[in-house]
């Protein structure tokens, strides 16, 4: 009963009466393009540098086209939808729009896939951009990556939760991001809850709150796919935010991992790294949009006050640029 009362309250403080623009426009757009096919800004293998699974190996296909403009953002080049879609850095370059077909010829016969068996890798990342944009192109590609015995890994800014209904049985593994007023400028609180809400009904229906209140009270908490979620800390992150946000996670399930990472300065790019990734542009960033980590001590603050209410909670950085990989 607990958790009625919890869900209503919750619900209601979640939601949001802005409209959320952008994404129904961007999708309209990408479906009357042509039928099965995707923008893609790169595809290549590396280590996974965020959140609890860091350090796997990876295949990761980078959609082009976000529905945000987080100050923080690491990847503006996969905002937009550019011609060509990079294949392992510079080695190959394919032409967007790319088909589902030609997508797995590559994964079955480019030498940086099947150099090893396609086993070695723990799963393929679907990332950003936010891959949630082209879920028609998703719900044809994923089942064909599975069929080659790969698991799927869903990078998502947590927004779109209609469009995640329609793949949610075929997704292994999500890193959902919950976006903070004060590095979006939007309140995207309503669609996280929503977000969340799909993962914790096993049918993959979010419903109205009268049935959710119905699954939660006959179904067991367990999670159909492994979730955590992500925020990103910066010096503007504020303590309300992060309340909310540790209020909305455990509304839907305490048990859900949070992980904490504090913005990666300057690109991740540390005095001296030599990192052959580090691109012109990181030396304007974050200065440009004046983005820094916030002071250790509100840091651990935040990790205390949400350990009180869920069960896991980390405080990990990103780690890939720190490493030297992609
Ligand atoms: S959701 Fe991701 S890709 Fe989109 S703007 Fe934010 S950080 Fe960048």
């Amino acid at each position: 009963m607990v958790y009625r009362q919890n869900w209503g309250c919750a619900s209601e403080e979640f939601r949001s009466d802005t409209p959320f623009l952008g994404a129904e426009s961007f999708i309209r757009k990408i479906r009357n393009t042509k039928m099965q096919s995707a923008y893609i800004n790169e595809i290549f293998t590396s280590l996974q540098g965020e959140g609890i699974y860091q350090g796997v190996k990876q295949i990761f296909i980078r959609f082009a086209g976000c529905n945000l403009d987080c100050d923080y953002c690491d990847t503006p080049e996969s905002k937009v939808k550019s011609v060509k879609c990079k294949v392992e850095g510079e080695k190959q370059e394919i032409i967007n729009p790319v088909s589902s077909k030609d997508l797995i010829d590559l994964l079955t016969h480019n030498s940086s896939f099947i150099t090893h068996n396609l086993g070695y890798f723990h799963s393929v990342s679907v990332t950003g951009g936010e891959p949630l944009l082209q879920v028609n192109f998703l719900e044809e590609l994923v089942p064909q990556i599975k069929k080659l015995g790969l698991k799927i890994y869903l990078e998502t800014n947590g927004t779109l939760p209609q469009e995640l209904k329609k793949i949610v049985s075929l997704i292994d593994f999500i890193a959902m991001d919950i976006k903070l007023p004060s590095a979006t400028g939007k309140d995207l609180f309503s669609e996280h809850y929503d977000f969340l809400s799909v993962l914790r009904s096993p049918d993959g229906s979010v419903g109205t709150k009268d049935e959710q209140i119905s699954k939660l009270a006959n179904q067991p908490t367990s999670q159909p796919v492994k979730i955590f979620v992500k925020i990103v800390l910066t010096k503007k992150t504020l303590d309300e935010e992060i309340k909310k946000s540790i209020n909305l996670i455990k509304t839907v399930d305490p048990e859900i991992p949070l992980v904490l990472q504090p913005v990666t300065p300057s690109n991740g790019r540390l005095i001296g790294d030599p990192s052959p990734h580090r691109r012109p542009a990181d030396e304007a960033w974050p200065k440009r949009r004046g983005v820094y980590p916030p002071e250790r001590k509100r840091i651990l603050s935040w990790a205390t006050l949400a350990k009180n209410s869920l069960n896991d909670v980390r405080v990990i950085r990103q780690k890939h640029k720190l490493w030297g990989v992609k």
